[in-house]
């Protein structure tokens, strides 16, 4: 076999919390609020700007461009920090609509695996090709 890192190298024990956070942000963004997606928006822009001179010029472009609404609810959103964040709209999303996220579980473990598309298990190695 390679030495591929395991699954609980790379992402830890299995979470399953964690595993429909990461596949929301990842695959399915468009369960985000306007208000939640100018916000990851914002974040990620603020974040590659962070130690630039130009990060004020930069926002000032980017809402423009983006149609970013001065709403404050956005800010308030990253308040918080991006992590808690992330844990409130997988929270809101598993409280208004789970129905509408698409997890893809292994059919032996029952696990979410990595990508939409994955037809192998990184957490108990099932291959369903
Ligand atoms: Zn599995």
């Amino acid at each position: 076999m390679s030495d591929l890192p395991s699954a609980a190298e790379r992402f830890g024990p299995y979470d399953e919390r964690d595993m429909i956070r990461y596949t929301i942000f990842k695959y399915q963004s468009d369960l985000l609020t306007n208000i939640e997606s100018h916000a990851q928006g914002l974040y990620m822009l603020r974040f590659k700007a962070q130690n630039s001179p130009f990060a004020e010029l930069r926002e000032k472009r980017f809402r423009e461009v983006r149609g970013v609404p001065d709403d404050p609810r956005i800010d308030e959103a990253l308040a918080l920090g991006w992590e808690e964040f992330q844990k409130r709209v997988t929270h809101r999303i598993l409280a208004e609509c789970p129905e509408k996220l698409d997890l893809n579980r292994c059919p032996v473990c029952r696990k979410i695996v990595l990508t939409p598309q994955a037809r192998w298990c990184m957490w108990c190695h099932h291959d369903w090709h």
